[in-house]
């Protein structure tokens, strides 16, 4: 028997994999080997960097990330009542960088070359078909025929999650008449290390630093609106994209390449149940606003390896009720808080409710003038400030 399987191998599936093995625990990883599908990037903030540092993953990929050191929120919504410029800069809070733009293919590639260096990792290149937990462990059965078991499986597998539904951990979803358009760019002028948001009525469009002249797109609007525009010829979506920008970058030219994201936020009750912890998106869902999906994933990764090799220290079960439950509380707050703020800045900027526009441009204009709110806006955007300092993320 394992004493965990890990089941998916995403970027959340692979970092608790590596972090589990690394920490000595017998790990089994089951996850499909294939090429990284679509071209996003992900904005690795706060302790994300510091995490994947720990696994040996990011001197494996950092050459191919670029800092993040000011972020300006536009509002762009052409409205009456407009939230005034907001510019939040790392060094007001004594750092280099909030963090880095790295794109998800370079950070897998990182991530799968340390996995197949860790012994005590044993993968299995195949999918998870049934997940049937007990009471002593959780008997699992593969695509290709195999059957495995464990003392503790962690969901790592996505939206459509088997081990969730193993679990018995009903899902409250709900699509947002959004999507995402995503592309690469290169452009005339340099980023210089700003993220610009430009928030419009269908919501934000978002110019993230990569290395070099280039800067990853994603650009959420109405579905239709989305459709619209991953459409465009080459021309045409530079066009576009430059208009957006409103020329800070210059000449801008699309790179190869365009994915399109129906937008949804997803939330679970319970983070673990049955010998099952759920991590990254299979536990929640949220829209690209202010780059916390992943970071929150992470998280989850380097919660749920402290506890299992907390547990392996003292002879315990991972697997036991009190160790699921010490997971629950420890994902709880951070996750249901985010999801709640992204769920009303998202709802806030596509109100059409007057009162709804003033309340957002005024708590913007006091985040934005006060020196102390936009510092605390900028340390909770990175990290939860209630985390236990012993953790590096
Ligand atoms: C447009 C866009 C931009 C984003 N930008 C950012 C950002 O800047 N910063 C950030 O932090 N987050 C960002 N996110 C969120 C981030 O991309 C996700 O949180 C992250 O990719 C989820 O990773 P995951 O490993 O949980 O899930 P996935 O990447 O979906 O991985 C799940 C894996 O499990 C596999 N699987 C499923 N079922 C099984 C099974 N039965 N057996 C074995 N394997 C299985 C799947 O094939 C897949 O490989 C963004 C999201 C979007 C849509």
């Amino acid at each position: 028997m394992h004493d965990v399987v890990v089941v998916g191998g995403g970027p959340a599936g692979l970092s608790v994999a590596i972090a589990l093995a690394q920490g000595g625990v017998n790990t089994a990883l089951i996850a499909r080997r294939a090429p990284y599908a679509d071209n996003r990037t992900t904005a690795l903030l706060g302790g994300s960097v510091g995490f994947l540092e720990q696994l040996d993953v990011w001197p494996r990929c950092r050459d191919k990330a670029a800092q993040l050191q000011v972020m300006r929120l536009v509002d762009d919504t052409g409205r009456l009542i407009r939230a005034p410029e907001i510019r939040f800069s790392s060094d007001e809070i004594g750092l280099d960088a909030f963090g880095y733009n790295i794109d998800n293919a370079a950070l897998m590639t990182a991530l799968e070359e340390r996995a197949a260096a860790l012994s005590n990792l044993v993968r299995f290149d195949d999918e998870a078909d049934t997940i049937s937990p007990g009471d002593a462990g959780v008997a699992i059965g593969t695509v290709h025929g195999k059957s495995l078991s464990a003392r503790l499986v962690v969901g790592a597998d996505g939206r459509q999650s088997l081990c969730r539904e193993a679990a018995s951990i009903e899902v409250r979803r709900r699509g947002l008449n959004q999507a995402a358009a995503t592309f690469n760019i290169s452009h005339s002028r340099p980023h210089r290390n700003i993220s610009t948001e430009f928030h419009t009525s269908q919501g934000p469009c978002v110019f993230v630093p990569l290395p070099g002249g280039r800067c990853s797109v994603v650009w959420v609007a109405a579905p239709s609106e989305a459709e619209r525009l991953i459409a465009l010829t080459d021309d045409e979506l530079s066009e576009a994209a430059e208009r957006q920008s409103h020329s800070i970058l210059g000449r801008i030219n699309v790179e190869p390449g365009r994915h399109l994201f129906p937008l949804a936020i997803e939330h679970i009750r319970q983070f673990a149940k049955a010998r099952i912890a759920l991590v990254g998106e299979a536990a929640h869902v949220l829209p690209p606003i202010g780059a916390q999906g992943l970071n929150m994933g992470l998280r989850d990764a380097a919660d749920i390896a402290d506890i299992v090799r907390d547990a392996m220290l003292s002879g315990l079960d991972p697997g036991s009720p009190q160790m699921l439950k010490r997971y629950d509380s420890a994902r709880r707050t951070d996750i249901a808080s985010r999801t709640f703020a992204i769920d009303v800045a998202n709802r806030s900027l596509l109100s059409d409710f007057l009162p709804m526009q003033t309340l957002r441009a005024a708590g913007l204009h006091l985040i934005g003038a006060i020196g102390p709110l936009r510092r605390i806006a900028m340390r909770e955007g990175l990290a939860p400030s209630w985390r236990s300092t012993r953790r590096v993320i």
